[in-house]
């Protein structure tokens, strides 16, 4: 029998807890949540809460697309909490939040879940004595609405400016207090450069610790931008481009490697020290950029932020320390910090499950098939002669063209759950299409909140 404080609901009561909200991000991006009294959790992790497939049939705007293969009455599944990653949400409140996983009534994993696909690549790369460690960094603007429902920054001051840390300090605090009470662990926090807008940058882990967290990052930033600045009116987008005419939020992912204990993007006589190996990785995940654009940047939205000279690094190129390129290399130096990439063309609508499990078997893939890696890229792309340097694609459409084509990510990913992704890309260009420019920023402006402000 297993002591009373083994079970994760005994040890929740003592801190106060009694509530577990449990969340699984779909197709679309969005977190969706079934909440349990603490006295259910431990059935939620064995068993799990009903949850119906047809979830990840939704667009961005929450309706459900008629066209897509999910989109049915029938079948259910069962949402697993997975209590080994439980946080405290608002522990003052009694809230805490753990991640879902969706199983079969009969209890096999669901194919189609997206933390299933995260778990099983990052198992594939332990057994063959791979360690991939990722952490995201998140960027948000704090905003109030403007007279049309539109944002418009909330809190003054420059970019990178303790200006903008000063003004905004309760919040800062407010925010902070929040990360630690969550015990989630972060590196570093700041204004960034457009009106408005904050870095937090993870501290790195698993791929289903670094999906997890950003999971609960934004569920805090949101929680805590809604409660402290509730009374001035203030909210948070994560949108990729919450207005046409300011900076947009990019969501970058930072990855390590190691093969045997042995890190892969260090110590060799390649480009920036990087090792053969190292520069297998790099080259696959290059040769698959657009295919994994599609999951990096998955609203037509996002598209319109990956412009040449913002940083959000729309090239299909690598670079030691070039933030134009979509790859960065950040190597080691006297300092001992660890080599790691950037990928920085990811956004925060992202799946961050689906994102890390399509790059881990990218990441495979490089490690037994070599292909040879292109010289790295110096200097801002947008100046070279057109054609010097591959644009990434620039439409939603354009992308999801490579990931059909992408034979590794449609096996890696498994026919279920590539054709149902598919569906959910089709469905998002064609709710796009119906919209302007203006009118589609203006749709997402203010995302998560699926549905706008209403
Ligand atoms: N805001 C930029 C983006 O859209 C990134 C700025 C930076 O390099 O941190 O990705
Ligand atoms: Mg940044």
């Amino acid at each position: 029998m297993p002591s009373p404080l083994a079970s994760p609901a005994a040890a929740l009561a003592d801190q106060g807890i009694r509530w577990v909200a449990i969340t699984w991000v779909n197709h679309a991006g969005a977190p969706l949540v079934k909440v349990v009294p603490l006295a259910a959790v431990d059935a939620a992790a064995a068993v799990g809460v009903g949850f119906s497939p047809v979830s990840d049939a939704f667009r961005a705007d929450g309706v459900i697309d008629p066209a897509h293969r999910l989109a049915r009455p029938d079948g259910d599944l069962r949402l697993r909490a997975d209590t080994h990653a439980l946080a405290l949400l608002e522990p003052g409140a009694g809230w805490a939040w753990a991640p879902g996983e969706r199983f079969e009534r009969g209890g096999a994993p669901y194919a189609g879940d997206q933390r299933f696909l995260c778990r099983h690549q990052q198992e594939r790369l332990q057994q063959m004595g791979v360690e991939l460690r990722a952490g995201f960094e998140l960027e948000w603007l704090v905003a109030v609405p403007d007279p049309d429902g539109q944002p418009v920054p909330a809190i003054p001051g420059g970019p990178y400016g303790a200006d903008r840390l000063v003004e905004g300090l309760d919040y800062a605090t407010a925010l902070l207090e929040a990360f630690e009470a969550a015990g989630l662990p972060w590196l570093q926090f700041h204004p960034e450069y457009g009106a408005g807008q904050f870095e937090l940058s993870l501290a790195p882990g698993s791929p289903l610790e670094a999906a997890d967290r950003l999971v609960l990052a934004r569920l805090l930033i949101q929680r805590v931008t809604r409660r402290f600045g509730g009374s001035f009116g203030w909210r948070c987008s994560f949108s990729p481009k919450p207005s046409l005419e300011r900076v947009g939020n990019g969501g970058h992912l930072h990855l390590s490697v190691q093969r045997q204990g042995v890190p892969l993007l260090q110590g060799g006589d390649g480009p920036g020290g990087l090792t053969g190996a190292g520069g297998g990785v790099l080259a696959a995940l290059l040769e698959e950029l657009p295919a994994l654009l599609a999951l990096a940047c998955p609203l037509e939205s996002s598209y319109r932020r990956l412009g040449p000279s913002s940083w959000s690094a729309p090239f299909q190129a690598w670079g030691v320390e070039n933030r134009e390129a979509a790859l960065r290399l950040i190597p080691t130096a006297d300092d001992g910090a660890a080599a790691h990439l950037e990928l920085k063309v990811s956004d925060l609508t992202a799946n961050p499950y689906l994102l890390l499990g399509a790059v881990q078997v990218v990441l495979l893939d490089g490690l037994q098939q070599q292909r040879p890696l292109p010289p790295p890229l110096s200097g801002d792309p947008a100046l070279l002669p057109a054609g010097q340097v591959s644009r990434l694609p620039t439409t939603l459409a354009e992308a999801s063209v490579a990931f059909a084509s992408s034979a590794l990510l449609r096996i890696g990913l498994g026919e279920s759950l590539h054709g149902s992704l598919l569906d959910s890309q089709a469905a998002e260009v064609r709710r796009a299409a119906e919209l302007s420019d203006a009118d589609l920023i203006a749709a997402d402006g203010w995302w998560p909140l699926v549905g706008g402000l209403v």
